[in-house]
């Protein structure tokens, strides 16, 4: 049987990472590679590695996944997740699971695999999806970090402060916003004392499977019942039997543009990955000027990660190279 060079890459959110805490984001994105580089060593599969090495950065109170997730506009967590698996050899067909609007539970990124391995369905949300976790054995668990909390209290005086004449933040009799409050990405762009965190994984193992999966808490002061690029399938996560990919930064422009899974029509077309990931980022610029940012492993098993934010921590290693870890892409 053909054996296929393994790889693994990995990304923690594209933004502008909090002064101080840069060098913790770049060792925990090697530790994390590691932990899935394990497991791909040992002959485990690419699905096994990425979810593996997800639930550690989920445990990681400073990315914005499982623990350290951030808060809505109400104070609360919904968080989204996705795997998706191509398998390797003659296999074409696909697996995909995901959730969304989880707000306690410790690894999503787990919920997601079981939606994907214990169900007829590709995605459940919400409520549906709690209760799904609860069966399959995840204890209530609260992901809320007393960081997370304080930042969402900045960001919610300064609102209210700075927009309040305009913006009635009381609640209305449904406990909604109300119609005024719906934009407020100009307020946020004001406010980006830190941003990022979102993690993600693409592994390919020996059998040539390509798994990606991504987690988030999306962003901060979001609107209850958002949901981000993260969970969809081709747009913040997709793995096909070219390429596999996971998207981080503003949510909806990755959406509006499918953008996953362009990267791997791209390489289908005849791209090298990094040529397929420059050009969704170039297009995503053109049209957006998006704050966002990829990473992606080929059939050929080269990974490559960029971004169009300040910073984007990533790590990878292929074959038997050493694991490079780093901040940002240098332009
Ligand atoms: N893409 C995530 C979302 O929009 C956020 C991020 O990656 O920073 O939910």
């Amino acid at each position: 049987m053909t054996s296929f060079p393994i790889s693994l890459i990995v990304h923690g959110g594209a933004g502008s990472w909090r002064p101080g805490s840069e060098s913790d984001a770049v060792a925990s994105m090697a530790a994390a590679v590691l932990v899935g580089r394990k497991i791909l060593e040992s002959g485990g599969s690419a699905l096994d590695a990425a979810i593996a090495s997800a639930v550690a950065l989920e445990d990681n109170p400073i990315f914005n996944a499982g623990t350290g997730a951030v808060l809505n506009l109400d104070g609360f967590v919904e968080m989204d997740a996705c795997v998706m698996v191509s398998p390797g050899g003659d296999f074409k067909t696909a697996r995909i699971g995901a959730v969304t609007g989880l707000q306690r539970v410790k690894n999503p990124i787990i919920v997601s695999k079981q939606v994907m391995e214990e169900t007829d369905h590709v995605m459940l949300t919400g409520n549906g999806a709690q209760r799904f976790a609860r069966v399959m054995g995840h204890a209530d668990y609260d992901p809320v970090t007393a960081d997370r909390r304080a930042d969402w209290q900045d960001k919610r005086s300064k609102l209210e402060n700075e927009l309040g004449s305009q913006h009635d933040l009381q609640p209305d009799s449904m406990g909604l916003p109300t119609p005024s409050q719906f934009k407020l990405r100009s307020f946020l762009k004001t406010h980006p004392e830190f941003a990022g965190g979102t993690i993600g994984v693409v592994a390919r193992d020996a059998q040539g499977a390509i798994c990606a999966a991504t987690s988030t808490g999306g962003y901060t002061m979001k609107l209850p019942g958002r949901v981000g690029d993260t969970p969809l399938p081709g747009c913040g996560t997709y793995a096909s039997i070219f390429a596999g990919a996971s998207a981080t930064g503003t949510g909806e422009y990755v959406i509006r543009s499918l953008a996953c899974r362009q990267i791997s029509d791209n390489v289908e077309r005849g791209m090298s990955i990094a040529e397929a990931v420059d050009a969704m980022l170039d297009q995503l610029g053109h049209d957006f000027d998006a704050d966002v940012g990829f990473i992606a492993i080929d059939a050929n098993g080269v990974p490559y990660g960029n971004h169009r934010t300040r910073d984007m921590p990533h790590a990878y290693f292929s074959g038997s190279s050493e694991i490079v870890a780093k901040m940002r892409v240098e332009k």
